[in-house]
């Protein structure tokens, strides 16, 4: 894995400013550097996207799907060589690396099939009013840590298909698979339609007040959306906010609590609790409580945490060292609030590691139930009465995901109806669909990503009101 990783700037790989080391959150020692920009090859990188708008704007759409196209082949040809890099500097275990390789080739290939047709909004006698939609210029993706290449890509598809260029930047401790998707898409895309710049958090403020740059795709926590949308004022760009949940796990009285358990804790645990819409807090009926929680320890126990380079690794480390203090205190709080039953503690070796951790009878002001917790730890808690466990689920600022486990069908879509977030699955985990729209209600986003709504968001509507001239 020695090797170099470069900005890229008009179609031209270019050595930071500076560089940083980016860590092996599994060995916490360095294993490459990163370019870093400043704020001049912020501008380049700008300037060039500028310059390639206009050719990519008016390449047809077709042309521009057959990139896209071009570039899930490549990415597929080298899932192994993205996965092992994505494992090295995000921790996730390899298999899941390559799923997220291969999706994020499924996610560019669903827009690449993408259209959003003319719009007729009157016709009658003479007058044709149609709606077209317009491609908006430069587009920023700025990304977490958390699936760098899926979310990466969540953006890149329907920026492009759409006829926007781009800049990315990436979070600064997983930069290096943005840094190679930045490679791989120079060899398929004219120079200049997509550039990456790197930093360790000092662009932000000169994209969000960029002139040059007409929207900003964010994904990452609520605090830092709110900077984003502060920063994009003054030149009134586009914005799509996806940020922070605390998605509950409503468990109904009719299930097999051993069996919904266990989808439960892979909602929860699935990289390492790090999905914006994992599980966050899980609320089980009283009767039941007891059997849910026994069956939630044994699996947390079963657990195999290990380094995600590893044959069999299923828990990897948390992604950097921020987040692995963030979630140590909130493990260490809860046990005044609530009681550990299955891990608790960090792992004695090296690495951000932490073992898999169910917290039970926890109450519902600690920590741990009112905010994001962001890792492998959660709080079970317990209800007798749905009306009154739906006010607890949604008091939060949070609106983002959520599931509801229940036999009655009909009576588990009514409970789902009721949660004020902005997608709620029913018996099944976070599937979040490129082909689905997705947003975040109250304080978990603005605007939407994915489906044709999302592509909408990368463009501008111009209405022209046609009429035969009759002087
Ligand atoms: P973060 O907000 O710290 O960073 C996200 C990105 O913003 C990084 O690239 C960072 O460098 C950049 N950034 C930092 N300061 C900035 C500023 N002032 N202006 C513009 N950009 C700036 O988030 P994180 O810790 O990397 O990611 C974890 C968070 O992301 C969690 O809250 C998680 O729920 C959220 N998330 C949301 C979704 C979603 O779709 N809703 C998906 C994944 C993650």
């Amino acid at each position: 894995m020695e090797r170099d990783y470069h900005l890229l700037i008009g179609g031209e790989l270019h050595a930071g400013a500076a560089s940083f080391d980016v860590i092996n959150p599994a060995t916490e020692r360095a294993f490459a550097r990163c370019p870093k920009a400043d704020a001049a090859q912020l501008d380049a990188a700008v300037a060039a996207a500028q310059r390639a708008f206009g050719g990519w704007a008016a390449t047809p759409v077709g042309g521009r799907a057959d990139k896209i196209l071009e570039i899930a082949a490549a990415l597929e040809a080298r899932a192994d060589e993205f996965a092992a890099l994505l494992t090295a500097e995000q921790g996730k275990p390899l298999d899941q690396a390559v799923k997220e390789v291969r999706g994020s080739a499924f996610v560019l290939r669903t827009f690449a099939a993408m259209r959003l047709e003319p719009r007729v909004l009157r016709e009658d006698g003479a007058v044709r009013v149609i709606e077209h939609r317009t491609p908006l210029g430069v587009v920023a993706a700025i990304t977490p840590w958390n699936f760098p290449l899926m979310l990466l890509v969540n953006k890149v598809g329907p920026a492009l298909v759409s006829g926007n260029t781009l800049v990315c930047k990436p979070a600064p401790t997983t930069p290096l698979t943005t840094c190679l998707f930045g490679e791989l898409c120079r060899d398929i895309l004219p120079a200049g339609v997509i550039n990456v710049v790197c930093d360790e958090n000092e662009l932000g403020r000169a994209i969000t007040a960029h002139p040059g740059i007409a929207k900003i795709a964010f994904t990452g926590s609520t605090a830092t959306g709110k900077k984003v949308l502060a920063g994009t004022a003054d030149t009134l760009k586009r914005v799509t906010l996806e940020l922070g949940g605390n998605d509950a796990a409503i468990v109904l009285d009719d299930v097999d609590p051993t069996a919904v358990a266990g989808k439960v804790f892979e909602g929860a645990m699935r990289n390492a609790g790090q999905i914006c819409v994992a599980i966050k807090r899980a609320y089980v009926p009283e009767p039941m409580y007891d059997a849910f929680c026994d069956e939630l320890a044994r699996l947390a126990r079963e657990m195999v945490v290990d380094d995600g380079a590893n044959q069999g690794a299923q828990i990897g480390p948390v992604q950097n060292r921020q987040q692995y203090e963030k979630v140590s205190a909130l493990i260490a709080a809860s046990k005044e609030h609530g009681t550990v039953i299955a891990g608790g503690e960090p792992l004695d070796r090296p690495g951000y590691f932490i073992a898999p951790t169910i917290v039970r009878d926890i109450a519902d002001d600690a920590a741990l139930v009112r905010e994001e917790q962001f890792g492998p730890v959660l709080p079970v808690l317990k209800y007798d009465d749905v009306d009154a466990l739906i006010e607890r689920v949604n008091g939060t600022d949070y609106g983002l995901g959520g599931t509801v486990w229940g036999r009655d069908l009909e009576r588990a879509c009514d409970v789902a109806s009721r949660v004020t977030s902005g997608t709620v699955w029913i018996n099944q985990l976070v599937a979040i669909d490129p082909r689905i729209p997705f947003r975040g209600l109250k304080q978990s986003g603005l605007g939407t990503e994915m489906g044709l709504e999302g592509l909408e968001e990368y463009t501008q509507a111009q209405v022209i009101h046609a009429m035969p001239l009759n002087l």
